[in-house]
């Protein structure tokens, strides 16, 4: 079951919808633009009409209140609850969508993260239907995730980009990463060995999206932050990138 059949008022139909799959009636045509580009994630290509959610799904001009032109679903990460209303967040609005994940509401719920906004999600992600193990969509991966571990990683996250910032979540722990996260805590190689677990699986692609940036995180764990031997520079670097970072770390790293 996808998200767009949470924005179905119209669930049944001799058809099937091309984009999601459910059944549909024959009122509208599927309109697959020949610009689309993500053939493999149609139900079926050959359909040629589409549910009602996935109209409402793919609306690029859609009324949004405090907007005052039409918004393009696609632009916005959504939280899609059981009577089909729709909560949308902008990028900037990370903390909303991190407690969307890690408190969601009681299911069936469909939460969808868009990091481009150049593609149509909606119509391909799943529906949560067990609050023990979730599921949401980040762009175009599927995440399962169980919320008191996404709640552990987060945890990690945050304190690993508090030291590093938070562009390094994206990128394997290397050496000097590893070392400026040993001088910022005391139990920083047990935290850069539970970091190198998670940062390979969907789980860490997950918690790189949204983990606190440097200096809220910094904040959060500052009773944890020794900053043992840290030079100066380094507390400004947050949103460098981790080449500058690891330059600043060559010029001490003999200390
Ligand atoms: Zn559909």
């Amino acid at each position: 079951m996808k998200a767009t059949w949470l924005l179905n008022t119209n669930q049944s139909g001799e058809h099937r919808c091309a984009y999601c799959g459910h059944p549909c009636d024959d009122t509208r045509p599927a309109q697959i633009k020949k610009t689309w580009s993500d053939w493999p994630g149609l139900a079926d290509a050959s359909a040629v009409y589409r549910c009602q959610g996935c109209e409402r799904a793919m609306n690029e001009r859609m009324d949004m209140p405090g907007r005052d032109k039409p918004q393009k679903v696609r632009n916005y990460s959504w939280l899609i609850e059981s009577g089909g209303e729709m909560t949308p967040a902008t990028k900037g609005q990370i903390p909303a969508i991190r407690e969307w994940a890690v408190e969601p509401p009681e299911p069936p719920y469909a939460l969808c993260i868009a990091t481009s906004g150049q593609k149509q999600l909606l119509y391909r992600t799943p529906v949560c239907l067990d609050a023990n193990n979730c599921v949401l969509t980040l762009e175009a991966e599927i995440i399962n995730y169980v919320p008191g571990e996404l709640y552990n990683a987060l945890i990690v996250a945050d304190r690993i980009s508090a030291a590093s910032g938070k562009v390094c979540l994206s990128e394997p722990v290397g050496v000097m990463m590893a070392s400026r996260i040993m001088d910022y805590y005391s139990d920083g190689e047990s935290l850069v060995d539970s970091w190198s677990a998670i940062q390979p699986t969907p789980l860490g692609r997950l918690v790189a999206f949204l983990a606190l940036p440097k200096e809220k995180a910094a904040e959060k764990h500052a009773g944890d932050i020794i900053k043992r031997d840290v030079p100066a520079k380094a507390g400004g670097a947050g949103r460098s990138g981790p080449g500058q970072e690891q330059s600043l770390w060559v010029q001490t790293a003999g200390d």
